[in-house]
């Protein structure tokens, strides 16, 4: 499966704040249990709490989080990490 967005599309269409934190979270390696289905990528992303994440592979602006900021129905730092690993999956992230 390959979204159909790429570094770029993401880094510009987030705010600043939640790329940094989003390639922190894909940096330390946080993302585990990566799967692919029908909906895009699911992920448990560790951090404070475990967070069950989904991303889209049409939208990184679509997708869920079990996070606070997910929960509320915002794109979160998780979601956007999610959709960095979907497109580099585990490959060194040049900023
Ligand atoms: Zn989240």
């Amino acid at each position: 499966m390959v979204p159909q967005y790429d570094l770029e599309k993401i880094k510009f269409g987030v705010d600043e704040k939640t790329w940094e934190r989003a390639a922190g979270i894909y940096e330390a390696g946080k993302i585990t249990e990566t799967e692919e289905g029908y909906f895009g990528f699911t992920a448990r992303v560790l951090g404070t709490h475990s967070y069950d994440v989904a991303i889209s592979e049409d939208s990184f602006n679509c997708g869920h989080c079990s996070c606070f900021v997910g929960q509320s129905g915002n794109v979160c730092k998780h979601m956007i990490a999610l959709a960095i690993w979907a497109v580099l999956r585990g490959a060194p992230l040049k900023k």
